[in-house]
């Protein structure tokens, strides 16, 4: 684990993530496999920033000569605040994870990097998903999926008021369903913050396809309980480190526009 900076003892560096909390970023890690990869010079910190004081920061390393800088939770839409130039699915989410600090550039990493992984993992279109969740990732994955041709977008939340307001502001074609449905799910999201808790939702697999991806954002050093339920009845299932390492690519490219060494930045964080 790389040591965590504060307002108070900013380091001189390139790139950081900034958090509340930061501690167990796996950002630093990532970053700076790449750039030894290649070759490059930069240094990626992890800065601990509370809440209301992101654009203070940021203006602080934009200062100090900080390139660029990832938004981690909860800072996501008081850096859309602070950027001068969101990109439109930006905006449209209501978060940015990626910021230019030289332009006040601000991008959603998260969404494409999702449809990156689920790429990766051979999904393809027509499907049906079901997201579990309708918190600031759910926000993510349910605008990236709900733009792909032929991707069916269900949407379970425990509080069904917040599912009903996410899928009208971003997917008005999603279903919002009673309960955590996954019959005929080729793709189930658990974007709850439930992932390294150990708690279980009330999740039946078994009416899933034989070929389903049960896909978890969390990640831990062991499979998560979502993980383990559809592992039961035998269906293929990933955590959030695919995802970690896509919307980091993502970030590093809109940073260097340059190809970002993806399989090595992975590699950095299993
Ligand atoms: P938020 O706090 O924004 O949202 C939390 C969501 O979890 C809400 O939908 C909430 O429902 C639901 N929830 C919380 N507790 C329960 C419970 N006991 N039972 C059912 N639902 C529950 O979280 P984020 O969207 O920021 O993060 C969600 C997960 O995704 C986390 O595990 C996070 O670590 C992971 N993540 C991983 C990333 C990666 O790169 N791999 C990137 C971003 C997130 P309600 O509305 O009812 O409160």
């Amino acid at each position: 684990m790389s040591r965590v900076y504060t307002l108070d003892d900013l380091p001189m560096a390139d790139f950081a993530v900034i958090g509340d909390p930061v501690r167990h970023s796996k950002s630093p890690a990532m970053h700076h496999a790449a750039y030894d990869a290649l070759g490059l010079p930069y240094r990626y910190v992890a800065v601990h920033v509370a809440p209301g004081r992101v654009a203070e920061a940021l203006e602080r390393m934009r200062e100090m000569g900080y390139r660029g800088v990832n938004v981690t939770v909860p800072h996501k839409a008081e850096a859309l605040a602070w950027a001068s130039q969101p990109d439109s699915l930006a905006s449209r989410i209501g978060a940015a994870n990626t910021l230019d600090l030289r332009t006040g550039r601000a991008w959603n990493t998260d969404a494409p990097g999702f449809m990156d992984t689920l790429a990766d993992l051979g999904l393809r279109s027509p499907y049906r998903a079901v997201v579990l969740g309708a918190g600031g990732s759910a926000r993510a994955l349910v605008a990236a999926l709900s733009d792909e041709a032929g991707v069916e977008v269900a949407v379970w939340n425990r509080t069904r008021d917040r599912a009903e307001r996410m899928v009208q502001e971003l997917a008005p074609g999603a279903q919002v369903l009673d309960r955590p449905d996954l019959t005929d799910a080729d793709l189930v999201v658990n974007a709850t913050s439930t992932g390294l808790s150990g708690i279980e939702l009330d999740l039946d697999f078994a009416s899933t396809p034989p070929d389903a991806l049960a896909y978890d954002l969390a990640y831990g050093s062991e499979p998560t309980a979502f993980e383990r339920q559809a592992a039961s009845v035998g269906r293929r299932h990933t955590d959030g480190r695919g995802l970690l390492a896509a919307q980091g690519a993502r970030a590093f490219e809109h940073w260097l526009g340059i190809p970002a060494p993806k399989a090595v930045m992975l590699r950095a964080i299993t």
